[in-house]
């Protein structure tokens, strides 16, 4: 495999990844995987939630990718590094900027960063399955535009008597 190949591979499955977790976090957790990811959405001090099993399961699966990869098809061995380099810069946002779960702690105060931390809280500004914004988590969306999204969502669940 050349080294460009090997190159596209990784980005590829990197950026493939930011939609594959926005679809999954918007139709599987906020759907049918609520229950392991309820606890996401409710202030606790416990150290682990129920939603980290989520984690588990991607991590396995390109666990499992990485060792296919190594000892039968090439490919599938970046197709591994793209999703782990993905995993690495969602849990630096999600876990470590937005959560403040790592021993580090920045808050930052400006430009990129600051407005994926924004919408990420703007994320959780409700702790139930429907209604919620934002569901990627390395590109953000203007959050003045969300606010404005969540309140029509708000609204819209109220005309309909669900609030
Ligand atoms: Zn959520
Ligand atoms: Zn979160």
């Amino acid at each position: 495999m050349s080294l460009w190949l090997k190159i596209s591979l990784i980005v590829g499955s990197a950026c493939f990844m930011e939609a594959f977790a926005w679809w999954a976090h918007k139709y599987i957790m906020h759907g049918w995987g609520w229950n392991w990811h309820a606890d996401h959405h409710e202030p606790h001090d416990k150290t682990f939630e129920k939603n980290d099993l989520f984690v588990v399961v991607f991590g396995s699966f390109t666990a499992a990718l990485i060792m296919i990869g190594i000892e039968w098809f090439e490919p599938l061995y970046y197709v591994g590094l793209g999703i782990t380099l993905y995993g690495i810069m969602y849990s630096f946002v999600h876990d470590g900027l937005v959560h403040q779960r790592y021993p580090f702690h920045w808050f930052p105060k400006r430009g990129y960063w600051k407005r994926l931390v924004q919408a990420h809280k703007l994320h959780h500004a409700t702790t139930c399955k429907e209604g919620a914004v934002s569901f990627g988590f390395v590109l953000a969306p203007d959050p003045q535009k969300l606010r404005v999204r969540l309140r029509e969502l708000k609204e819209r669940r109220r005309a309909a008597g669900s609030l």
